[in-house]
């Protein structure tokens, strides 16, 4: 039964409210007065609540929608300025115990090729993602206690954090693996991770049950309370997200509202992001044996809402998507994207860059990080490698309340300028650093505050003269 009130996940994401929400989008999808009055209400940057958002989600008036894509871009604008956050997938393990009826590292796929990588192989395919110009990670493994166990993942970020190569270094690890208990959040916490993030795939729970029959992942209660004993655990940044194609989208949409909701209310704090993966072809999974697909005019209405409606929480899009799809949810509110990713274990240092034997799923956007990045500089956003706000301790709440307050891009801008100048002069083509030069240059002017500013060109100057890592 719903209780607005409770600190438990699942008692908070209620079936019953999920559908209540659901019927009342539907009684008032036309009601204009409505509909224009809610998305007047996100002027405030306050957000929706998930019964309001479902109200938008059901919404197909075309002026309407059109108010809602325009409302998105000004407030992604707002938080984010033309910045975006630049990462890349690491595949530790695919073993996996688990029996997920759309993932390929499932438990029965006899035919996989199972690998895990050895600290040292770890190693290479950090230097080679240092060498692309990456700082950031996600760390992703499969479930499996025997071949995977949190010490293993434990090792292999301090390998991570350790590996110092030419000017390369990953700065940020946040790490994407199976729920756990509180004392190992504790450990990855201690560990210096960044974000913690968990996909709920979806918050159905039949549904869940169904996709999920076999192996700890089946238990829908400790996966969905996940990010409960995260926070316990004293991850203050966790990363929330749902598999669209497994489940009806618009039950999903609710149900991740409701969890940011739910986090916000118990924590303080909202998620520090939210991704939106769609499902995609892979090993022995065919999209086409799921009927729940979502158009990319739908996925872009989605992403256009949930903009508006957690104002303060980063979106996530990773190259499961292609650069077409890319580019329309960037200007409607994506604020962190993923380049020259490899979703095999092993992927980045693997001579054949066609070897994709151990991939999880089938990439859309098979650019060089050198290629995104030119491509989003012409298209007029700043590429960032920026991880300053989790090294100065500004994770949780800290962040977020910096981040309400439209404060958090006083220091954004500027550092995003720097880390671009890093990937400018040590990564980048001749074409791509004279684009980002450019940029640079015309960007640095519109920090609004003198000390600021100077400071930046001061930062930035010392760049040229070798200097790296400012913070
Ligand atoms: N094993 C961890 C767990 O159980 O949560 C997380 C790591 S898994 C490598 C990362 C995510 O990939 C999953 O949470 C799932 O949403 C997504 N995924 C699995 N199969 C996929 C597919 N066929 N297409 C797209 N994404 C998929």
């Amino acid at each position: 039964m719903y209780n607005p009130k409770s600190t438990i996940a699942t008692e908070f994401i209620d079936d019953q409210e999920i559908r209540d929400t659901l019927r009342y989008a539907d009684e008032n999808k036309d009601n204009l007065e409505l509909i224009n009055r809610l998305i007047d209400k996100t002027d405030e940057l306050k957000g929706l609540t998930h019964r309001e958002a479902a109200v938008l989600l059901a919404c197909e008036d075309k002026d309407a929608l059109e108010r809602i894509f325009a409302q998105a871009t000004k407030i992604k604008q707002e938080f984010y300025g033309n910045r975006i956050v630049m990462f890349a997938p690491l595949y530790l393990s695919n073993y996996c115990v688990n029996g997920c009826t759309y993932c390929p590292y499932h438990k029965k796929n006899g035919h996989i090729a199972r690998k895990k990588l050895t600290q040292e192989e770890i190693r290479r395919e950090v230097i080679a993602l240092q060498d692309m110009g990456h700082k950031r990670l996600a760390l992703e493994t499969g479930e499996d206690p025997v071949n995977n166990p949190i010490e293993y993942i434990l090792e292999s970020i301090k390998t991570i954090y350790s590996i110092k190569h030419k000017n390369g270094a990953i700065r940020r690890v946040n790490v994407n693996i199976a729920a756990t208990t509180v004392e190992n959040y504790r450990k990855l916490k201690e560990a210096g991770i960044g974000t913690y993030i968990l996909f709920q795939e979806t918050y159905n729970k039949e549904q869940y049950e169904k996709l999920h029959p076999t192996g700890p992942k089946s238990n829908y209660a400790y996966h969905t309370e996940a990010m409960d004993r995260a926070m316990q655990g004293g991850i203050d940044d966790v990363g929330c997200g749902v598999l669209f194609g497994l489940n009806l989208y618009r039950y999903d949409f609710v149900g991740l509202l409701m969890h940011a909701e739910h986090l916000e209310a118990v924590y303080g704090v909202g998620p520090h992001t939210i991704s939106v993966p769609r499902l995609r072809n892979a090993d022995d999974i065919d999209v086409n044996d799921f009927s729940n697909a979502i158009s990319d005019e739908l996925f872009q209405k989605i992403v256009a809402i949930l903009r508006i409606a957690v104002p303060y929480t980063g979106l996530i899009v990773s190259t499961r998507e292609s650069q077409r799809t890319r580019e329309m949810v960037i200007k409607y509110g994506v604020s962190q994207i993923s380049g020259g990713s490899r979703t095999s274990v092993g992927g980045y240092a693997e001579e054949d860059r066609m070897e994709e034997d151990s991939a999880q799923f089938e990439v859309s956007d098979h650019r060089t990080l050198d290629e995104v990045v030119n491509w989003l500089l012409k298209l007029g956003y700043i590429p960032s490698f920026c991880t300053a706000c989790y090294r100065e301790g500004r994770t949780g709440d800290r962040f977020m309340t910096l981040v309400k307050a439209g404060q958090i891009k006083n220091c954004c801008l500027p550092n995003a300028l720097m880390t671009l100048k890093e990937y400018a002069e040590d990564y980048a083509s001749p074409e791509t650093k004279r684009l980002a030069l450019e940029m640079i240059e015309k960007e640095v002017q519109t920090i609004p505050n003198d000390k600021v500013r100077e400071i930046a060109l001061k930062n930035l100057h010392g760049l040229d003269e070798g200097l790296r890592d400012f913070r």
